[in-house]
């Protein structure tokens, strides 16, 4: 067998070339290792747990917050209470975006879809969990109808 670099005859079961050094492997049809690229973590998949995380803790926080606001006496006027406020409705577009940012990941090739579907499940579910912890806080306040004042 004939180098492909430099045409210099060799054995054929050469795997390097005598003259050269270049690699014969490949030409001869020999086990060559096909280097199959292993599937990675998406990286939007990640970014969107990340995402999850914080926006989590931060929801975390302001309900924590706010239930111990009201085991103090604490009224709605409080700005400590408006705070808390402003946290969980801030960690909402955080949930978003991180749900986005896991669809994104979903749709990437040659990534490992599971990053993508936990992080797409982890800022789902805490979004709808914190969607009904916040029209159950309204109702209760008496911001809005509960189902059994609705005529
Ligand atoms: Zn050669």
């Amino acid at each position: 067998m004939d180098c492909e670099k430099c045409g210099h005859s060799n054995p054929d079961v050469a795997e390097f070339c005598s003259y050269c050094g270049n690699t014969m492997l490949s030409k001869a049809g020999s086990p060559v290792s096909i280097s199959v690229t292993p599937k990675k973590h998406s990286e939007v998949g990640i970014a969107s747990i990340i995402t999850a995380v914080v926006a989590g803790l931060l929801a975390l926080v302001s309900l924590t917050g706010a239930v111990i606001l009201v085991s103090q006496g604490k009224g709605q006027s409080d700005p400590s209470m408006a705070l808390c406020g402003c946290g969980m409705l801030l960690a909402f577009p955080i949930f978003i975006i991180g749900g986005i940012l896991g669809l994104i990941g979903l749709f990437i090739q040659n990534r490992i879809k599971t990053t993508a579907i936990v992080g797409i499940i982890l800022n789902v579910l805490p979004c709808l969990m914190l969607l009904v912890l916040i029209i159950i806080g309204l109702i209760k306040s008496g911001k809005i109808p509960g189902p059994a004042e609705m005529p």
